[in-house]
């Protein structure tokens, strides 16, 4: 059995209304995919999470050196790609390609054997995971806290447990948004914040002070990646749990980030950080940490899918009869090609996921909506 080919393809969805974070402001989506087929005529998917278009260079790159390996062979290809990219590139954008490729291996194997993803890795331990409503992103409106209000009651009305709010407009402007959130919310629902990385140690510790009275889940990248001991420092000055881990590649970059004692929830991104396969390394590194486990996934039902596997499957610790619900980032922001591209892996119900037995990844691929959004000239 091997691997017959190897296509990429660049997506753009242009958004009916561009939003902003503390970043930049999109007024697209795009996502690089992969499509890995083997010489039984097998199909799987996946998808790199960062700058499409340099992504798709890398999966190219990559393609030459695994085509003919048995796709069975997960690890081995893995490793393959990582040999040939690690003098040049141990973190950012060839370890996407690696994870787009890795995440398509994984859902081909599970074709091929005619079994679900979760049950390739181990099996099943949990029968439901708890979306969070990703969203609440920042737009252009005289009113902007009213509309965010909004959309927060919009995600408790179709039975979200929990949401996750940005921030990083202002130390001022984010008390006041928060504390309007949490009060048209109530008290029931969690509710996390994110800045991504908008703010110093010291403006971290006035917001996180401020913010803890309105009960906030947790505190996502404060500071700048680069910088683990302001995130451990930030740790002892609020009883606000802080997570972050994005932007982190591989199990090295997240043994900085735990031995550094700098966060109480990791969030690899399956579609970056590596794929599946180093994805389930990073766990068992948590696991010897004792740091929760919280995949940060922002692109299409491929990676939600990924998601919902690795969660399915994740080892929680600490174990115990009443276990606390395992979260699953589940973006509600505009985005065409995550709506479109799949359909049916993953079921939403009374605000909980559960995950059918389809083969894979378990989805039905739309490549009619592939070609529809699928640039010509990348
Ligand atoms: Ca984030």
């Amino acid at each position: 059995m091997k691997i017959k080919s190897i296509e990429s393809f660049v997506l753009s969805d242009k958004l009916k209304e561009s939003f902003y974070f503390s970043q930049w402001e999109y007024s697209e989506r795009r996502i690089c995919i992969v499509k890995v087929t083997s010489d039984t005529g097998h199909v799987g998917w996946g998808e790199g999470y960062g700058p499409a278009g340099v992504i798709r260079a890398g999966i190219d790159h990559l393609s030459q050196f695994i085509i003919g390996m048995n796709p069975l062979e997960t690890e081995t290809i893995w490793e393959t790609m990582y040999r040939r990219t690690l003098d040049y590139a141990r973190r950012g954008i060839l370890v996407s390609a690696i994870s787009a490729i890795d995440v398509a291996m994984w859902d081909l194997k599970g074709k091929i054997m005619a079994q679900p993803v979760y049950l390739l890795m181990g099996g099943k331990k949990r029968e439901t995971i708890t979306p969070y409503a990703t969203g609440l992103y920042f737009t252009n409106c005289p009113n902007l806290a009213d509309k965010l209000c909004d959309e927060a009651l919009l995600y408790a009305k179709m039975g979200f447990k929990a949401m996750k709010m940005k921030v990083g407009l202002g130390i001022k402007e984010d008390i006041e948004i928060v504390r309007r959130i949490r009060e048209t919310i109530g008290e029931d629902l969690e509710l996390m914040v994110d800045s991504n990385h908008a703010y110093n140690l010291r403006e971290s510790v006035q917001l996180s002070k401020a913010i803890e009275q309105y009960n906030i889940g947790w505190f996502e990248e404060p500071v700048s990646p680069e910088f683990y001991n302001q995130y451990a420092e930030l740790r002892t000055k609020t009883s606000i749990p802080i997570a972050g881990g994005e932007c982190e590649y591989l199990r090295y970059g997240f043994q900085a980030l735990l031995s550094a004692n700098a966060v109480d929830i990791i969030q690899p991104d399956i579609c970056a950080t590596g794929g599946l396969s180093e994805a389930r390394r990073i766990a068992t590194l948590a696991s010897v940490y004792g740091v929760e486990v919280v995949p940060h996934s922002w692109g299409t039902g491929i990676a939600l899918s990924a998601a919902a596997h690795f969660i399915t499957n994740l080892e929680v610790v600490p174990g115990r009869m009443n276990p606390k619900p395992c979260f699953m980032e589940y973006d509600r922001s505009e985005n065409g090609l995550r709506d479109e591209l799949t359909h049916n892996s993953i079921v939403f119900e009374n605000g909980l996921i559960t995950l059918g037995d389809a083969p894979g990844l378990g989805f039905e691929f739309n490549e009619d909506a592939l070609h529809k959004y699928a640039l010509k000239d990348k």
